[in-house]
């Protein structure tokens, strides 16, 4: 196994001399917050944070991205005729990122890829990213990645993993991907038995006080439409305000609208994030609308994720136990608590 040591500064110093051979995203103060942005001459990298408030998620998949255009210009030959948006698939380095969001692009890769259905833009962006994932020493109170089937060092998916030893970085390669980045450092020196052993100690005291793993099987077993009509939903939905907020922070929800965009002689193909807890999202042209009641969105959420994935995909729940939902909830709703209604009920 191949591990190196970079002090901070090599480490910054080892990223910025890749710009060359990769597109690099890095976590940057945001305001209050942190979020991963492009490595350019105007971005100061700071890999201390607890986690970014949004996820590396639009990297791969973007907030908002154009996918047709079409001229609008009667003189034009080609008016009219939907083509695809001009796009571009660099080899790409999510740097920093947490192994809860990480496993969380594992999540949303099995909706966009999969023997059914192949996002083309998903794909080719998912394939060209390398992720290097930086251990979580400490995790927050309201992270339960361990209970959702990860763990704050967790390898899966990614493809380095950073230790942070305080002034230093612990970097070791997990794939041959990652290796082949790795390749291209500059700096860092071998890492040694004391480096090694901290690491460990990291490792291992992250993991006390964190959840047991969820039994998914508990789960399975329910009979969907009895979770579907339990009597707690109404309970559980009776303080959300439909802000969305959760939908929007979280790393593994993956749906989008779709809207045509007209300026001048230009029309645009775009597809939005977009959320389940609006009334709009399942309005009908006809004017009926499957989800008009709050408690029917909120089910939605928590039916997809923690029942529908469960029993689609064999594959765990539909979330990393990130935490963002809890945490930013205006008004707390916690999906743990959720959870223990469903696996109780
Ligand atoms: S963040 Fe909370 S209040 Fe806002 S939509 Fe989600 S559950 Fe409802
Ligand atoms: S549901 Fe909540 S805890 Fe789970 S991945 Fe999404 S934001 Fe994170």
């Amino acid at each position: 196994m191949t591990t190196r040591i970079f002090s901070k500064q090599e480490w910054v110093e080892a990223l910025k001399s890749l710009k060359e051979d990769y597109k690099v995203f890095v976590p940057v103060r945001d305001g209050e917050y942190h979020n991963f942005k492009a490595l350019d001459d105007g971005k100061k990298p700071d890999f201390d944070y607890q986690n970014t408030r949004l996820s590396a998620k639009g990297v791969v998949y973007p907030q908002s991205e154009r996918m047709f255009i079409c001229s609008l210009d009667e003189n034009d030959a080609e008016a009219f005729i939907m083509k695809e948006a001009p796009k571009e698939y660099p080899p790409q380095v999510v740097a920093g990122i947490r192994s809860c969001d990480a496993h969380a692009m594992r999540l949303v890769n099995v909706n966009f890829d999969n023997p059914e259905y192949k996002d083309p833009w998903w794909v080719r962006r998912y394939r060209a990213t390398i992720l290097v994932g930086l251990g979580c020493n400490e995790p927050c109170s309201t992270c339960f990645c361990t209970l959702a089937g990860g763990s704050p060092f967790n390898r899966d998916v990614l493809d380095v993993l950073l230790y942070d030893l305080g002034d230093r970085f612990l970097a070791e390669v997990i794939t041959e991907k990652g290796g082949e980045f790795f390749s291209r450092l500059e700096g860092g020196k071998e890492a040694e038995g004391p480096d090694k052993k901290m690491a460990q100690e990291l490792e291992n005291k992250a993991l006390e006080g964190m959840p047991e793993p969820l039994s998914v099987e508990v789960l399975r077993e329910k009979v969907l439409l009895d979770l579907f009509n339990a009597p707690f939903w109404e309970d559980v939905a009776f303080s959300c305000i439909n802000c969305g907020t959760c939908t929007y922070l979280c790393p593994t929800c993956w749906c989008f609208d779709i809207q045509d965009e007209v300026y001048k002689k230009e029309g645009d193909r775009i597809r939005n994030w977009d959320s389940c807890m609006f009334p709009l999202f399942t309005l009908h042209g006809s004017g009926h609308n499957p989800r008009g009641q709050k408690f029917q969105r909120v089910r939605q959420r928590f039916m997809h994720k923690l029942k529908y994935y469960v029993d689609k995909y064999h594959d765990g729940i539909q979330c990393s136990g990130c935490g963002r939902c809890v945490q930013f909830c205006p008004v707390n709703i916690d999906i743990r608590q959720v959870l223990e209604l469903m696996k109780n009920f």
